[in-house]
């Protein structure tokens, strides 16, 4: 096994833990995968609590969704279509986190997307979160309600459901996913002590100009 692949999941493992201890997923829930290279991912197995993933667990797929490689008795993530989507649509981005963290999914359920421009940080890292129609897991409703937003956002909510974010790398992914479950935190946090107030127009023109500074 290369470097590169052990390195990959080691860090999908170390990702399923946090995802786990943050409380980003319940029992078998999420998945979470990494471009191996051109057509080849690495994918969490279906029906296995991330938070105990092993390295040998982890299934090779092409982006064609056939197993090139897995430990007996592992298969695909059942949701392993909406990752094919992105690897397929966007060649440029190398890793793709799928959770049902509690306040985001709160706001999925709900159907109200996260696109109120509150806080620094998250305008220039993350800019608004939209929500993506909703659709069966496991069918190609999920893949087909991210068209819209493929190439212009890394983070959605899927309605009724959870939220997917995707990134340059596998640890990109992850951390955007923290972002939009920080984002989803605090507005409702705001909301409990009096509702948000956005940044004016010419304070998130500023820092929309400030993202290719921090490599947006
Ligand atoms: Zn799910």
């Amino acid at each position: 096994m290369d470097t590169l692949e052990q390195k990959l999941r080691l860090q999908i493992c170390d990702i399923g833990r946090n995802l786990f201890n943050k409380d980003f997923i319940a029992a078998n829930d999420g998945n979470i995968s990494a471009r191996l290279s051109e057509n080849v991912i690495l994918t969490t197995p279906r029906a296995v609590s991330k938070g105990y993933l092993e390295p040998h667990m982890l299934v090779k797929v092409n982006l064609q969704g056939e197993v090139l490689e897995a430990a007996e008795g592992y298969r695909p993530s059942t949701e392993a279509k909406m990752h094919l989507r992105i690897y397929n649509e966007l060649p440029e981005m190398k890793g793709v986190v799928h959770a049902h963290p509690p306040y985001a999914t709160a706001f999925a359920i709900k159907g109200e997307a996260l696109d109120k421009m509150m806080m620094p940080e998250s305008v220039i890292m993350i800019g608004d979160i939209p929500l993506a129609e909703y659709g069966t897991p496991s069918t190609e409703e999920i893949p087909d309600s991210l068209m819209p937003f493929l190439g212009k956002k890394t983070a959605v909510l899927l309605e009724n459901h959870g939220a997917l974010t995707w990134g340059e790398d596998v640890m990109e992914a992850y951390l955007n996913m923290e972002r939009l479950e920080y984002t989803a935190k605090l507005t409702f946090i705001t909301r409990m002590i009096g509702g948000e107030r956005e940044l004016p127009q010419h304070r998130i023109d500023e820092l929309v100009a400030l993202r290719s500074f921090y490599g947006k």
